[in-house]
């Protein structure tokens, strides 16, 4: 069967139009970066008595409590999608909490941080350490995204994507997943020396993720909100246990308040996952649907939510280039305002951070994980590739 090509030309354009009426903003409405890392599985007061110095950085430099919650199930996807979504599991649909085959993708039933930024013109993007964190790559919502193809990789493996991903210039909203501490914790247990050190790796990671955005004068607008999907016990995690439900909440970023515990401040009410998909709409000036259950932590903010509310400012593309070595946020945020002029976000954040670290490179493909010696074999039992426990 044949179509004339008038009639082809007709419908091709019907159909295209609903897209191209549809399409996203080309240029996003503010030079906003919002930064989410999420450690799998930081049990709060863990990360507290770590060797984690970047970390104990951001609690100087930002507002956090140690008593936000996770979602009820306490595992890994639905956890991650709520706090990516501002949605419960039973809104968001996400219930699973393993790899499903891909001839049958199945996203979230809310939009994702990445679908309504991206709709509002930002750039997105995703670095995860496990494959099933695929129920975030809906077509048309992501810009960059790398996840793997294997369960579950080391914190190496995705430190050196990140660091590939910021060199080429990375998303205004980017979400990064460091899986390691999950690992570990199912492999010997949370709050054993080797999950510490796990920590420590992690905290190592985000040291140079910062550096290296630093660096590149990246950080003077972005909010980071570095978190967990869940803690943990002994070698689990799950329902009903504040020691796998309390998470770490650490928000850093222009306007934010500096070394203040949320607690001290926000006596009546508990920062939720959700909250994270809230306070990072708002800060992108993206209006969050009131049905929702996240909601912005004003809190975080020195004049009520002020800077969060305040109008949105002209995209200034970065024009310094970038340094090397040693580095801080601080001093990236002189040299951005000495070389962008009128740059119009003028409060530093002046973290300090470690040395960057180039990891070994990794390969571009999704592979097995590198051979690690302080990495234990994987713990999780798997059925045709898939993870069956409750990771
Ligand atoms: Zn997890």
């Amino acid at each position: 069967m044949t179509v004339a090509p008038r009639k082809f030309l007709l419908a091709l354009l019907a159909g295209l139009l609903p897209l191209l009426t549809a399409a996203a903003p080309t240029t996003a409405p503010t030079n906003k970066r919002v930064l989410i890392i999420s450690i799998d599985g930081c049990r709060p007061d863990l990360l507290l008595r770590g060797d984690t110095p970047t970390l104990h950085q951001l609690l100087d430099e930002g507002a956090y409590t140690f008593w936000a919650q996770t979602t009820a199930v306490s595992v890994t996807i639905p956890s991650h999608v709520s706090m990516l979504t501002g949605a419960r599991p039973q809104v968001h649909q996400i219930e699973w909490n393993h790899d499903l085959p891909l001839a049958h993708p199945v996203y979230p039933a809310v939009p994702t941080l990445f679908e309504v930024a991206h709709n509002a013109g930002y750039t997105t993007g995703i670095v995860a350490g496990k494959s099933k964190f695929d129920v975030f790559l809906k077509p048309g919502t992501m810009d960059v995204s790398w996840v793997p193809s294997t369960e579950v990789v080391s914190n190496r493996e995705v430190l050196s994507h990140v660091l590939s991903v910021i060199n080429a210039g990375p998303p205004q909203v980017l979400m990064v997943h460091l899986p390691e501490t999950d690992k570990v914790g199912h492999a010997v247990g949370w709050a054993t020396p080797q999950y510490m050190a796990a920590l420590h790796k992690a905290d190592s990671a985000i040291g140079t993720i910062l550096g290296t955005l630093a660096s590149k004068q990246l950080l003077e607008n972005t909010m980071i909100i570095v978190t967990a999907d869940h803690g943990g016990a002994g070698k689990t995690h799950g329902p009903d246990d504040p020691r796998c439900r309390n998470i770490p909440w650490i928000c850093v970023g222009p306007g934010v308040r500096r070394g203040i515990d949320l607690t001290s401040i926000a006596t009546d009410r508990t920062i939720r996952t959700e909250d994270t998909f809230a306070t990072a709409c708002q800060f992108l000036g993206i209006p969050v649907d009131p049905k929702l259950d996240g909601r912005p932590v004003l809190e975080v903010m020195d004049r009520s939510g002020q800077e969060l509310l305040s109008d949105a400012v002209p995209v200034a593309t970065p024009t310094a280039a970038p340094t090397a070595g040693s580095t801080s946020v601080a001093k990236a945020s002189a040299q951005a305002k000495s070389t962008a002029g009128s740059a119009p976000v003028a409060v530093a954040v002046p973290v300090k951070v470690a040395k960057v670290e180039t990891p070994a490179p990794a390969s571009t493909q999704p592979t097995t994980a590198p051979a690690d010696a302080n990495e234990p074999a994987s713990p999780m039992a798997t059925v045709n590739g898939h993870s069956t426990d409750g990771q």
